[in-house]
């Protein structure tokens, strides 16, 4: 059973919300507008869902109450009509107020369309975002002294995010004697607040149906007696020509079932049962993950949102982990790429970056029961205990497996890797970044390791090193120089492994290489930092840079390698996870006319600042540390499980490889499909690609969405296995009887 804990996105459609509209479609099937009984049968069901809608927003019969298809164009209708009757008074020669003013929480609907139509009318109107304090509640204090240069102030109900409540009352106490008008957004109050428009003086109010169990595309605007008005749409008439559009009667019916269910009171908790839920939801969390802080006051929110954040843990890690519990949430925060953009409605309410970037979701519906929230509490433990057996819920130790070898972490296209040696219980870091530290120093302490070395490869040039910040958390005290190698040693030891330097000046006249030898000398693998990196070589147009000294050193660099090693690079831009000479050279024509001996030190130096002249910035949207010359690999590794039986009838001796992580594949096994299976995740691959590219063998690649697993495909087929492929998808849209 999947748990569904995303409600302030959208909820399921309530049973009898469903029948209402499918027999609104067999039944009521006739246009409103037409005069024969058809349409007077379905005009006779919209004016009793209207009525309904009246009683349970407690709006006075003078307003109007649209149907609209939902929040947002009732958003748009009413700032229009803010907007135009504002214009209208400025064409007349009276003086307008300059300001137009919004929650700095507001959901992106309502500044957005502030700008959208401030520009369009050609009003120009300044738009300032009303402050909130810590709690997320709007400054009235601010609001008092703003609220006479504005035409319209737009607050929100209840927040999507953090389920903060505004204080509508204490709003309208300060908006009194105000002549601007009052936009309210009721999305998320609907069902779960008194919005009691009848006693306040509330002009404009949107709503959306699906955010309390009807279906997308049915919605409503309340529009106070009086107050400007203009039509969004102009058409045939419908709903007294003022907003046109054949009605979507089948939504309005099942809207009409939703707010009778809400009215009749049987399929919805209260609100002391909800905050009940809320308490034993909470109390869950805080106990599967110690240390778990909320980020807004409980008491001021929603009974059914919960947004909090755990240290250490970023949020697309705890989305993949709730997903393989199955459980639903959402990310307070975009993620892309494994970085998470900080949300603005934390930042706005002053919260620390670290909160702002970890923030995680949980919504519920007042339609959900004592069972579900059973089962939701069930599910929040496990997915604690699968983190603590990974080592990486905070502040809690695990009954994991000792880790053995190498993984990769990535944050905005910078690679920190992490080398262990079970056996001696010692790790060593090469280019920690900072969001690192504290994911890293836990685990390291719950897995008892020592620090062997935390290295840089350079200076960088894009961000802090954070050696010495980890260094401290794990309390190294060991005497080293300024790149993190200890002085006077030759070579650092890792069990039977030992890590050798080579000094590689040019992208930075410190640059070095590690090079990492097996007990019986074979090179496994090179750190080769921004030296040279999949598809790139490292900019040498900084100040620090070394751009002379470059070539020799790629020379040196080469001269050093075995013919199967492995390039570990700084940053892969490319998701390319490792690289090595041969591939580079193929992709890179400069850096093969030098190794061919075609070019000298100058001629390489004059050729790459020519490459170097303009570099945009990455995709993360920062300094890049070298221009790209490969085009993206664009290569279609994707299939559908659908083509998975096809692909294992071509290829008898298919392997699937399930590239999560740990702490999901705890919580679920991927299907065997009858396919000998391995679980290698991604963090872990680079471990598994030697044996990979010697054996041949062809793979399928599988994770929860199909990002990963494409990723590692598409990896494979770089580094010249061809017969690697990803299932589109992930496990998220394998068909249930596979
Ligand atoms: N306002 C708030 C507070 C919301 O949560 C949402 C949806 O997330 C909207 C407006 C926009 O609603 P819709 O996308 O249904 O038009």
């Amino acid at each position: 059973m999947e748990i569904y804990l995303d409600a302030n996105a959208t909820t399921p459609v309530l049973p009898q919300a469903r029948a209402a509209a499918l027999a609104a479609m067999a039944e009521d099937y006739g246009n409103p507008s037409s005069v024969h009984s058809a349409g007077l049968k379905a005009r006779a069901l919209m004016d009793q869902v209207r009525e309904r809608a009246r009683r349970v927003l407690g709006a006075p019969a003078s307003g109007r109450l649209f149907f609209v298809s939902g929040a947002t164009e009732g958003i748009q209708t009413a700032v229009l009509s803010a907007l135009q009757a504002l214009r209208a008074r400025r064409d007349a020669g009276e003086a307008i107020p300059p300001t137009l003013l919004y929650g700095a929480t507001e959901h992106k609907a309502v500044p957005e369309a502030l700008r959208h139509w401030n520009r369009l009318l050609g009003l120009e109107l300044q738009l300032l975002a009303i402050p909130v304090g810590r709690d997320g509640r709007h400054d009235l204090g601010w609001l008092g002294e703003h609220a006479p240069q504005a035409g319209l102030v737009c607050t929100m109900a209840a927040n999507n995010e953090t389920g903060v409540i505004s204080d509508l009352d204490g709003i309208a106490a300060v908006l009194r004697d105000s002549r601007a008008l009052w936009l309210v957004d009721g999305v998320q109050a609907l069902g779960k607040l008194p919005l009691r428009l009848s006693e306040r003086r509330i002009d404009y109010a949107p709503f959306s149906g699906h955010k309390l169990y009807a279906p997308k595309g049915i919605g409503l605007l309340y529009v106070r007696e009086g107050v400007p008005f203009t039509p969004l749409l102009a058409g045939g008439g419908q709903e007294g020509a003022q907003r046109a559009g054949t009605e979507n009667v089948s939504g309005i019916a099942a809207l009409g079932a939703v707010l009778q269910a809400l009215e009749e009171g049987q399929s919805f908790r209260d609100a002391a049962t909800l905050a009940r839920f809320r308490e034993r939801l909470a109390e869950a969390l805080q106990q599967a993950f110690p240390g778990l802080v909320f980020n807004a006051p409980l008491a001021q929110c929603l009974p059914t949102t919960l947004n909090f954040a755990v240290p250490g843990v970023a949020s697309k890690l705890l989305l993949d982990l709730f997903d393989a519990g199955g459980l639903r949430v959402s990310g307070g925060s975009a993620c892309s790429a494994g970085l998470a953009a900080p949300s603005y409605v934390l930042e706005a309410m002053g919260l620390a970056d670290w909160q702002c970037s970890a923030a995680v979701r949980l919504s519920f519906g007042p339609a959900n029961d004592e069972a579900f929230i059973a089962e939701a509490c069930t599910r929040i433990l496990a997915c604690g205990e699968s983190l603590r057996a990974s080592c990486l819920n905070p502040g809690v130790s695990g009954d994991h497996q000792p880790r053995e070898g190498l993984s990769r972490h990535v944050v905005a296209g910078a690679c920190c890797y992490v080398l262990s040696d079970a056996a001696t219980r010692r790790s060593l870091v090469v280019d920690p970044v900072p969001e690192l530290v504290e994911p890293l120093a836990q685990w390291l302490r719950c897995q008892g390791h020592a620090l062997a070395a935390v290295l840089d490869t350079h200076s960088h040039g894009d961000h802090e090193s954070a050696a010495p910040l980890l260094r401290r958390a794990m309390q190294a005290s060991e005497e080293v120089d300024g790149l993190g190698w200890p002085l006077g040693a030759d070579s650092i030891e890792l069990g039977a492994r030992q890590l050798r330097r080579l000094a590689i000046p040019g992208h930075t006249e410190d640059s070095q290489a590690y090079l990492l030898h097996e007990a019986d000398g074979a090179l496994r693998l090179v750190f080769t930092g921004d030296m040279l990196m999949p598809g790139a070589l490292g900019r040498s147009d900084f100040a620090q840079s070394a751009p002379l000294a470059y070539a020799p050193s790629l020379r040196k660099l080469a001269a050093a390698l075995q013919p199967h090693t492995l390039l570990l690079p700084g940053h892969d831009y490319a998701d390319a996870q490792a690289t090595t000479l041969q591939t580079e050279r193929r992709v890179q024509p400069l850096l093969d006319q030098l190794l061919a001996g075609r070019l000298d030190a100058e001629a390489f130096a004059a050729a790459k600042a020519e490459l170097e002249r303009e570099i945009a910035p990455t995709a993360y949207q920062t300094m890049a540390c070298g221009a790209r010359v490969e085009t993206r690999c664009e290569q279609a590794v994707d299939l559908g499980w659908e083509a998975v039986e096809a692909l294992r009838a071509r290829h008898p001796d298919l392997q699937l490889i399930d590239v999560r992580e740990p702490y999901e594949q705890r919580l679920g096994q991927a299907p065997a499909l009858g396919l000998p299976e391995q679980d290698v995740p991604l963090s872990t691959l680079l471990d598994a690609l030697p044996d990979w590219l010697n054996a041949r063998r062809p793979l399928l690649f599988v994770c929860r969405s199909g990002n990963r697993s494409a990723q590692a495909a598409r990896a494979l087929r770089r580094l010249g296995l061809d017969e690697a492929w990803s299932v589109a998808g992930g496990l998220a849209l394998m068909p249930q009887a596979a």
